[in-house]
């Protein structure tokens, strides 16, 4: 097969070189996006994989693809906000999308996150830069086979980090609504104010739905032990953030890691300009016991790999005429 990959980064090219190798198909790189501008390049290819913020473009761009004889396009990401699925169904396009890339990649990030934290790091760095070398008693940390570890929302994230937190010795109780029992040797199932009130790192990795949405708020704060830890590697509107500098600053909890912020849209992923920087982050960012990372927990070899050989083994599987788990439903 003959496919076009857009919007190849440098990381990408090594196991893209890989893949052709292992499976005797070639592999056309392009570094921009597909578009109306773009989409000229993929004529005489087979197939196309894909992985960008902006939208493909209007109804037209489909009807050329199908015009070019494409039958597929394959996302190396998880979000498909950027197809017109409606325009893509008419013109008889599948798409498929990789879900699953690397759990351990976020799980582990949080679970860093959380060491920094538990051990104080930024508070002795902070002192440190006003020379300031002294050990104190206010910087006592704990160890965590001592502590208790909550996990809310059990899935693909959940479930790894629950499993490196069980090898590290912690007690760890885990709140989902649907019930998993691949995770049954690491955690204690119980339900949600049973984990708030209990975690002394409270870790979240529900999807953002209307039901999530805000779900670690005043009131929940409230309820965590002052010295716990929040982390969220999940996503920012999971936690009101407004209510989070207030737990912080009112040290009704002990500080928080953070790879996804409500509004980090405006600025993750971009180089900004001071006055572009949201408040909200400039705040958090200025506590010693707050770390903020931009939504880049996913970001491993593994994960960069995963998402390029899935989505060509897509492309490949659904030009071949057989179906992919990977499959979006239209
Ligand atoms: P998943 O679908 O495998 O698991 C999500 C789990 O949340 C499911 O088991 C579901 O039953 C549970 N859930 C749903 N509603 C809930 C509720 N109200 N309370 C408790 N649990 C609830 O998803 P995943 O792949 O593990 O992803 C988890 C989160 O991580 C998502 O928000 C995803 O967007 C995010 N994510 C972040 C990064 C990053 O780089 N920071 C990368 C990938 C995914």
């Amino acid at each position: 097969m003959k496919l076009i990959m857009y919007s190849v980064r440098d990381a990408e090219k090594p196991y893209i070189e890989a893949w052709e190798k292992k499976t005797g198909n070639d592999v056309k790189m392009v570094t921009e996006p597909l578009n109306a501008d773009t989409v000229k390049l993929a004529e005489g290819y087979d197939g196309i994989s894909l992985q960008q913020t902006t939208k493909l473009g209007d109804e037209q761009l489909y009807e050329q693809l199908a015009a070019m004889g494409i039958k597929q396009l394959a996302a190396r990401m998880v979000g498909v906000d950027i197809f017109d699925l409606d325009a893509c169904k008419a013109n008889g396009i599948i798409v498929t999308n990789v879900p699953i890339y690397s759990p351990r990649a976020i799980a582990e990030m949080g679970v860093t996150q959380a060491m920094y934290l538990l051990r104080r790091i930024g508070e002795f760095e902070q002192r440190m830069s006003h020379g300031d070398f002294r050990w104190s008693d206010d910087l006592i940390s704990n160890e965590i086979y001592n502590l208790t570890v909550g996990i809310v929302g059990l899935g693909n994230i959940g479930g790894a980090t629950a499993q490196i937190y069980k090898a590290l010795g912690a007690k760890v109780l885990a709140y989902d609504p649907s019930y998993n029992v691949e995770y049954e040797p690491y955690v204690e199932y119980t339900d949600f104010d049973t984990v708030i009130k209990n975690a002394d790192i409270l870790s979240l990795h529900t999807p953002l739905l209307p039901s999530t949405e805000n779900m670690i708020a005043a009131p929940q704060f409230k309820m965590m032990k002052d010295n716990a830890y929040l982390i969220n590697m999940a996503r920012g509107k999971l936690v009101n953030t407004a209510d989070l500098i207030s737990a912080l600053e009112n040290k009704e909890i002990a500080g928080a890691g953070l790879d996804t912020l409500a509004d980090e849209t405006s600025f993750f992923g971009k180089q900004v300009t001071s006055d572009q920087i949201p408040d909200d982050y400039k705040k958090l960012a200025a506590m010693p016991n707050v770390l903020v990372t931009p939504h880049v927990a996913f970001l491993t070899e593994t994960s960069i790999r995963n998402m390029v050989e899935i989505s060509l083994n897509d492309a490949v599987t659904i030009l071949e005429g057989k179906h992919s788990r990977n499959e979006i439903r239209m």
